[in-house]
């Protein structure tokens, strides 16, 4: 079933408005075994109306959203009712639940608002609980030659999702007639390079039937999709996992620290972070995490030498000596926040953001990570990531979240 996105309103396009629908329907759709095969974007205008011709043409499917509004360029019905060759008419019920979504308010309905009620002939009208604007199916039978349904969606995520849900899903699922659902697997990796990985196991994927493979590289970290049937993607994970099995953080979605935290409060261990070049980005990450109340402790952003010195007991001398971006004191840090904090476990980080602030011996880029863990020895990591400001403190704090969970 080939279905198409087609995405409406030109704040979409002049960018003040991220188009986020897009993606978001490839998520749930694919929960379906659907997949989206084309996104189209279109400003306010006759644009829709040629893109939904378009649109209309090729697929089995089409959801089009926004423009449902009551506004002199919400034109999406006029634009749909055209291409289908439909009448529009006033839906009486769609009237009806406008006028209550006001009174229910105690707003006094516009006239402009009128127009949210028409409907092309013969289609079926999806109500909206969260706004004014309800949502159009149009089936394939009433679209002639063309034989395709269309949905005409309101552009509000608030509105969309919930009646995406309610009436477009089982809408979908009637309409592809129990199509081979594909699974998916993503396998998530730290401290390996999407080409190492590309070029370790991408000739032996690539002889299992079936099986789609994609890599996808972010910042620290790579994911490998598989999709297929369960019996492919069961094949493709045992040889991704023989060779980077021990690199490999994640095999349901979850990010690193969402790992960290569920590793740590299964084994009811508590966490403390001492952060200078990271700023406090680790223990965010970790606070995005419901439940890391049950594991974080403390979080000091240490970030001059002397709280480094006050909070943490670094020797004041050794950071005059040797410099806060050291071995030394990466140490000290990560030994001083258990010792603190009274944590099962410490990981500590110091290092050179840049651009400036470099040294031969030290260069931009550099950092010291440490690990104390309680009653054991202390490590201590050293790394040079040369990248812009954020991109280094992402990739620090991603490396130590990977040292915890070792
Ligand atoms: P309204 O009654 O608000 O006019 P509508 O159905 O006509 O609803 P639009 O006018 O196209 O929808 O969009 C309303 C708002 O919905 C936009 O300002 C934007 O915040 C959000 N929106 C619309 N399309 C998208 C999209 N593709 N991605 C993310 N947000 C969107
Ligand atoms: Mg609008």
């Amino acid at each position: 079933m080939r279905i198409e996105v087609l995405n409406t309103g030109s704040e979409l396009l002049l960018g003040t408005t991220m188009n986020t629908h897009g993606g978001w329907f490839g998520q749930e759709l694919f929960k379906l075994g659907l997949r989206v095969q084309r996104q189209t974007t279109v400003p306010d205008g006759d644009a829709i109306r040629e893109a939904l011709a378009e649109c209309v043409g090729r697929a089995d499917v089409v959801l089009v959203t926004g423009g449902l509004g009551p506004t002199s360029d919400d034109i999406t019905r006029e634009a749909t009712a055209a291409v289908l060759g439909a009448e529009l008419i006033e839906d009486e019920a769609a009237m009806r639940s406008l006028e209550a979504y006001f009174a229910l308010r105690g707003y006094e309905m516009s006239p402009d608002n009128r127009k949210q009620a028409q409907v092309p002939v013969g289609a079926d009208v999806l109500p909206n609980p969260n706004g004014t604007a309800p949502g159009i199916y149009v089936p394939p039978r009433l679209n002639g030659a063309a034989n395709c349904a269309v949905f005409l969606l309101p552009g509000p995520p608030r509105e969309l999702y919930p009646m995406f849900h309610a009436e477009v899903m089982p809408r979908l699922k009637a309409l592809s007639g129990g199509e081979t659902a594909e699974e998916v697997l993503e396998l998530k990796f730290a401290g390996l390079g999407e080409s190492a990985i590309h070029h370790g196991v991408d000739a032996l994927l690539a002889e299992i039937p079936n099986l789609e493979v994609g890599y996808c590289a972010r910042t620290s970290e790579v994911d490998v999709r598989l999709i297929g049937n369960a019996e492919a993607i069961a094949k493709g994970r045992e040889i991704v996992l023989a060779a980077f099995g021990d690199r490999c953080f994640s095999e349901d979605g979850s990010s690193l620290e969402e790992v960290v935290v569920g590793c740590f409060s299964e084994r009811g261990l508590k966490l403390a972070i001492a952060e200078s070049c990271t700023g406090g980005l680790i223990a965010s990450r970790v606070t995005d995490v419901p439940g890391s109340s049950t594991v974080l402790t403390y979080g000091f952003v240490s970030y001059a030498n002397e709280a480094k010195r006050d909070l943490l007991g670094v020797s004041w001398d050794d950071l005059q000596r040797v410099g806060a971006v050291s071995e030394t004191v990466a140490k000290q840090m990560a030994e001083g926040a258990l010792k603190a904090s009274g944590a099962d476990v410490a990981v500590s980080v110091t290092g050179i953001a840049g651009p400036g602030g470099g040294t031969e011996e030290k260069p931009v880029g550099t950092v010291f990570l440490a690990l104390a863990i309680k009653g054991g020895v202390t490590q201590v990591r050293r790394e040079r990531y040369v990248r812009d400001r954020l991109a280094f403190k992402l990739t620090v704090s991603q490396t130590a979240l990977e040292m915890v969970l070792r």
